[in-house]
């Protein structure tokens, strides 16, 4: 049976673009295949959190992972920093790596711009600790959204150049999963990108009703259509991807006829998309206060998930260790 494996960096809590871009297909896929799913908090030491939000927001994410639908009895849900054979690896992998690969990632130049005063060795090296997150369990699929593309050809980069390096056929090349045809880009709700965390316009799925339809009822919009059938600007655009998302079809089509025939009423529009946002997130944010005051539980997943994972990682580093010539 395939492998997959796909982690979430715990730096606050999940958002719709989180869900739609990665939790929804984990859901799907473990029911499929032998699935990893990690809280990825050595990538989270980049921003260089407190102690007490490291801990708090590990368990913030396994919290929302479980809501979600995640079941720890078909899937491995595992804290990275739990199994420690991944520094092996991510050693083993920084030593063929090369400085100018790992400048060109267009995410570590991103950071640069963004924390000039905090450029570590971790950022650069980003892409070599997502691969041995990725090849540490042989993943062959890994769902991700659109903005981890280049992280996942530099994961199949690092993995094909052990196989060269060795002459063994030992890894194999992760590829990136999408539900759909196409990678799901949630967009953010104030005209332009994505939606993150980090460009601070995100729906986070345990926002309450109050706070959901805030957010919504201030999306950025036009002056509206002034021709029947015209092109959609980038912020009407954006409202109109999130109603494909989370809204019926008739919904959508409702609303994409009154925009064709000039007479959409843009507050009509953010109120049924933020009813249908509430009626998707109430479920899922009830679920996740629920968890989260189980800390027995929660603990027990962890511990549970670390076993598992840690047993797949040794198997990895065992062979790994024999094939570069170190005492297995
Ligand atoms: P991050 O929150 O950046 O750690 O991302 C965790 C996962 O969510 C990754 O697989 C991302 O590709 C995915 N993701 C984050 N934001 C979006 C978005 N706006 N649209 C689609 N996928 C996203």
């Amino acid at each position: 049976m395939e492998t997959v494996l796909s982690g979430i960096r715990p730096t606050g809590n999940l958002h719709l673009g989180n869900y739609f871009g990665a939790v929804q297909s984990f859901i799907k896929l473990q029911h499929e295949y032998n699935c990893f799913f990690f809280i990825a908090d050595w990538h989270s030491l980049t921003t260089h959190p407190k102690p007490e939000n490291i801990r708090k927001s590990a368990k913030t994410i396994l919290a929302e992972y479980l809501a979600c639908g995640i079941d720890p009895e078909k899937a491995t849900i595992y804290v990275q920093s739990d199994v420690h054979e991944v520094l092996e690896l991510y050693l083993y992998l920084n030593m063929n790596a090369y400085l100018g690969e790992l400048e060109r990632v267009t995410s570590f130049k991103e950071k640069v711009r963004q924390q000039p005063d905090n450029i570590n060795a971790g950022l650069l090296t980003y892409p070599t600790l997502m691969a041995a997150d990725i090849i540490i369990h042989k993943a062959n699929k890994v769902p991700v959204g659109k903005d981890q593309e280049q992280n996942m050809e530099m994961a199949r980069k690092f993995a094909r150049r052990f196989n060269t390096m060795y002459g063994v056929e030992y890894f194999p090349e992760p590829a990136s999963f999408h539900l759909s045809e196409k990678a799901v880009k949630v967009p953010g709700l104030d005209g332009s990108g994505k939606m993150g965390k980090s460009e601070g316009n995100a729906i986070y799925l345990v926002d309450d009703e109050k706070t959901i339809k805030k957010k919504v009822m201030k999306a950025v919009t036009d002056a509206g259509p002034t021709e029947p059938n015209s092109e959609k600007s980038e912020p009407i655009a954006n409202l109109f991807t999130m109603l494909e998302i989370v809204s019926s079809k008739e919904t959508y089509d409702y609303f994409n006829e009154k925009y064709n025939d000039c007479s959409i009423r843009y507050g009509d529009l953010k109120k049924q998309l933020a009813e249908d946002i509430n009626a998707f997130c109430t479920p899922i944010r009830e679920h996740i206060l629920e968890i989260s005051a189980d800390d027995a539980y929660m603990n027990k997943v962890a511990r549970i998930g670390a076993e598992k994972a840690t047993e797949s990682a040794s198997k990895t580093i065992r062979e790994v260790r024999e094939i570069i010539g170190f005492r297995p």
